[in-house]
């Protein structure tokens, strides 16, 4: 850091992982494959994209930090690493691979802009086979909630509807420089083989993201101030959901349901 004249960035989240065991075992944990597409978000000095590399996978990085990417340029684009530099949250994912190829997103996600890639990746007509990421513990939570707890929101219903979760590990701060203020987690997202279509997702966000907008307030009225009260009542009851609900007691599948209930009577 010192002779790239860099100083980690809080903006940027930058807290790098150095513990060299805990590097080896996330490799191995990842189980990566010779040849398969892989991305990874915010690869800072590198640590596990050499590691990645090694495996002999196909890699591409995004890094927005200019100094970090021109690090990289010169030490690891030898090694077979494709880089992109930019913001993460705007990149055109589809256009990395091309839009049907599958591939994997292994990171240590800068905390700053973890949440607002995933829902980004999650919003792709292909969303990634894999995700094994690291986020701060508390958003990692909310990413693996169930109905009725306090952290199960909108993204949570998305992400459920897509991808089984799982909670890997949590990652104490002293595995980081700097260290960071919070615990982190790594979790894993399978996509699920019968994942909803591009067309139901897109409901369903629209769906997910009025129902929550008021955690105190009853899903239908809130729901019905974008759909209309004939629709929901009718996507409501198909679903066997009671009118009188909050959101946060509604189940992914159930959203699901009424999502499709209202792509039947043309919502699009
Ligand atoms: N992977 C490295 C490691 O584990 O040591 C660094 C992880 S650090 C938590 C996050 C990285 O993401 C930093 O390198 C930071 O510069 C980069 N970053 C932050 N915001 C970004 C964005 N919007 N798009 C791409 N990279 C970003």
């Amino acid at each position: 850091m010192e002779r790239l004249g860099i100083a980690p960035s809080k903006k940027l989240g930058q807290n790098f992982l150095v513990d060299e065991q805990f590097l080896d075992w996330l490799a191995k944990y990842s189980g990566l494959k010779e040849k398969e597409p892989v991305i990874e978000i915010g690869p800072g000095f590198g640590a596990l994209t050499v590691r990645m590399l090694a495996a002999g996978v196909r890699l591409t990085a995004i890094e927005f930090d200019r100094k970090l990417a021109g690090y990289l340029r010169e030490e690891l684009v030898p090694k077979g690493l494709t880089l992109i530099e930019g913001d993460a949250c705007k990149t055109d994912y589809e256009s990395i691979y091309g839009p049907d190829v599958d591939f994997r997103v292994i990171s240590n996600l800068p905390y700053s802009a973890g949440t607002v890639i995933v829902a980004k990746l999650l919003d792709l007509p292909l969303p990634p086979r894999e995700m094994i990421v690291m986020l701060q513990k508390e958003v990692a939570f909310r990413f693996a909630a169930h109905p009725g707890e306090d952290e199960y929101s909108a993204l949570t219903a998305r992400i459920a509807n897509l991808y089984h979760t799982t909670i890997v590990k949590v990652i104490p701060p002293d595995l980081f420089y700097p260290r960071p203020e919070i615990d982190s987690c790594i979790i894993r997202m399978t996509r699920k083989e019968d994942y909803p279509s591009f067309a139901l997702r897109k409901i369903l966000s629209r769906l997910v993201r009025v129902s929550f907008a008021h955690r105190r307030k009853k899903m239908f009225r809130q729901a019905a101030s974008v759909f209309g009260d004939e629709l929901v009542e009718l996507a409501m009851n198909t679903a066997g959901v009671d009118l009188d609900i909050r959101a946060e007691r509604v189940t992914p599948e159930q959203f699901a349901v009424m999502a499709q209930v209202l792509i039947d009577k043309g919502v699009q």
